[in-house]
């Protein structure tokens, strides 16, 4: 039997489950993982939707969203947990790995190949271009009927991981599958909306404030910017406003990695780092730590900002000689 089926038909007969993802959520972890909730109680299921962190204003209008509770809230744990689109139950936020030994079984389903493969079953695919895609294989499996709202849910997580079907990872199945979403009822223009055409002007403002920061280094080859406290607060922004800013210094003509570091309220610095055709920043941003793809990766680190930029852009220019 293979992972799909095995997930699929002990899905199929669960009646009470926890469905749960990373912290600073985004569109596929999201996406999936109300999918997958909105799915089961269509078939009559319990499923409690859990999530450290607040939904982001850009994700408000995923059906389901506001049925997401923090860990605090939930009073008593299903036997059932499924992870979604999270590499290790650590991301999942602080203390979240005790859940591990206060559940009877964990399905853990996610594309990133830093995946650390620590449910009961396990399905994980790195050259899906998002989670979404392998929630959608599942629910065929299952059977399911995709109704609009789960379309919904399981578009915005291909549009979002692929931003917007540019990247390396978007194949013809990406394609194929946004088009059967489309027809099942997707609702696109609530997704258009949200995603492209409805940006707080304070993450312009915070736009504008960045793009100064840029630096090149490594003959032009890594590029990056910082966002620091200070200037989340002069903008009126929090550390998800930054989300997509990577995008610019990696957009530049000659460079191979682009880099983001936001300095976090708890004095931690988040970096985000993409390249173009040679560099694996999964395996850079797994030196600090932290991991993901190898064109699309992030990492935590504790520091004085000036030290962290200098350790990851060192780290990134060693690895374009690699
Ligand atoms: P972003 O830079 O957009 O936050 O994340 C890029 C990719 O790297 C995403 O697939 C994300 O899940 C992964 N990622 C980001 N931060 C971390 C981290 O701290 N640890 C791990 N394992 N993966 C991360
Ligand atoms: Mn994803």
């Amino acid at each position: 039997m293979s992972d799909i089926a095995r997930i699929a038909a002990t899905l199929a007969t669960a009646r009470d489950v926890a469905v749960a993802t990373h912290i600073i959520p985004d569109g596929d972890c999201l996406g999936s993982m109300l999918a997958l909730t909105l799915a089961l109680r269509d078939r009559g299921a319990r499923v409690v939707a859990i999530n450290a962190d607040p939904v982001p204003e850009m994700f408000q209008y995923l059906p389901g969203q506001e049925t997401i509770i923090p860990p605090a809230r939930v009073t008593q744990m299903p036997p059932l947990l499924v992870m979604v689109d999270c590499t290790d139950l650590e991301r999942a936020g602080n203390g979240f790995g005790a859940w591990q030994n206060r559940v009877e079984k964990i399905i853990n389903i996610d594309h990133h190949v830093s995946n650390t493969r620590f449910g009961h079953l396990n399905l994980v695919d790195g050259q899906a271009a998002a989670t979404a895609e392998l929630i959608y294989a599942i629910l065929e499996a299952i059977p399911v009927n995709i109704t609009p709202k789960v379309a919904t849910c399981l578009y915005t997580g291909l549009a979002t991981d692929t931003g917007s079907f540019q990247y390396e990872s978007c194949t013809a199945r990406t394609l194929r599958l946004a088009a059967n979403l489309m027809e099942r009822g997707a609702l696109m223009p609530l997704i258009r909306e949200y995603l492209w055409e409805r940006k707080p002007l304070h993450s312009i403002r915070l736009l504008a404030a960045t793009l100064p920061t840029l630096t090149l280094a490594y003959d032009g080859r890594v590029a990056w910017l910082t966002v620091t406290r200070a200037t989340l607060e002069a903008t009126g922004c929090g550390p998800e406003h930054a989300e997509g800013l990577v995008n610019y210094p990696r957009s530049i003509a000659g460079v191979e990695v682009g880099l983001l570091f936001r300095e976090l309220p708890e004095g931690k610095i988040k970096v985000s780092l993409r390249s173009k055709k040679i560099v694996d920043v999964n395996q850079v941003a797994g030196l600090f730590g932290g991991g993901g793809h190898r064109r699309a990766a992030g990492c935590t680190l504790a520091g004085e900002l000036e030290t962290v930029v200098a350790r990851v852009v060192a780290a990134a220019g060693a690895a374009l000689t690699k």
